[in-house]
């Protein structure tokens, strides 16, 4: 077990307000960010790959896996189940490792009432305008007219429940997200208990004082 327990990095959004997108590029900044996979009951879409962007679940084995208290969090979300197998985070968090969530509120606020929750850094990606969430979810070329549709609709639900969370992004122009949420993980890496070494430096500091150092 690591000095430092890591951090549970919390990202959540409307749908088509730019999650995944800035969670890849975040895991591409510091390759040490583990991914929490989720399971789902949802459908692969085109180029998704089982285990790396989703672990696809049907609803028996997801089921059984929530009654065998293997999920983190859990949470019915578009007309589908989805979870954070808890295995994974526990090892990586122990292991002083941070973890990257991309998860609806419901999952932020389990999470956040669990026993992990003082770990929490959570962040919420708000969209510029309702009309460029569409225009996002339109242009990302992955859902039916349908999908979208009742994405757009739930979008509210979601957005209403920007103030539980930390920190709070506008995503207008993503290079801009990007750098703002770097600096939110830094920061948050050195936020005092987060920084398990510091006895030891203060320690070691105080002790060349009283030699007579100073
Ligand atoms: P997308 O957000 O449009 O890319 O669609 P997805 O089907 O990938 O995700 C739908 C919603 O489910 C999003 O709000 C995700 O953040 C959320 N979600 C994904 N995985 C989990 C999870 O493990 N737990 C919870 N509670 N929500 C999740
Ligand atoms: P989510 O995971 O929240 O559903 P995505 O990351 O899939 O959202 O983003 C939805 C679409 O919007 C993708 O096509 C993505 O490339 C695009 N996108 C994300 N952020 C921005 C931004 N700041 N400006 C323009 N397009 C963006």
């Amino acid at each position: 077990m690591s000095d430092r327990r890591g951090l549970l990095i919390i990202l959540s959004s409307p749908s088509g307000a730019g999650k995944s997108t800035l969670a890849k590029r975040l895991r591409e900044w510091d390759p040490t960010i583990r991914f929490s996979v989720s399971a789902t009951t949802r459908a692969p879409r085109t180029g998704e790959v089982n285990g790396e962007d989703y672990h696809f679940l049907t609803e028996e084995q997801f089921k059984a896996d929530v009654a065998n208290g293997d999920m983190l969090e859990h949470a019915h979300v578009f007309g589908n189940f989805y979870g954070s197998p808890k295995g994974p985070v526990k090892a990586s968090i122990d292991a002083g490792r941070d973890v990257l969530f991309d998860i609806d509120w419901q999952g932020a606020q389990q999470i956040r009432n669990s026993d992990l929750g003082r770990h929490t850094l959570s962040i919420f990606l708000l969209p510029p305008s309702i009309t460029e969430l569409r225009r996002r979810l339109e242009s990302r070329g992955q859902d039916s007219a349908e999908t979208i549709s009742k994405r757009m609709q739930k979008s509210w639900d979601e957005i209403s429940h920007w103030d539980g969370y930390d920190y709070v992004l506008i995503n207008e122009d993503l290079h801009d997200t990007e750098k703002r949420l770097k600096s939110i993980v830094t920061a948050a890496r050195l936020s005092r208990n987060q920084q398990p070494g510091l006895n030891d430096h203060v320690r070691k500091l105080q002790a060349e004082f009283e030699e007579g150092n100073a």
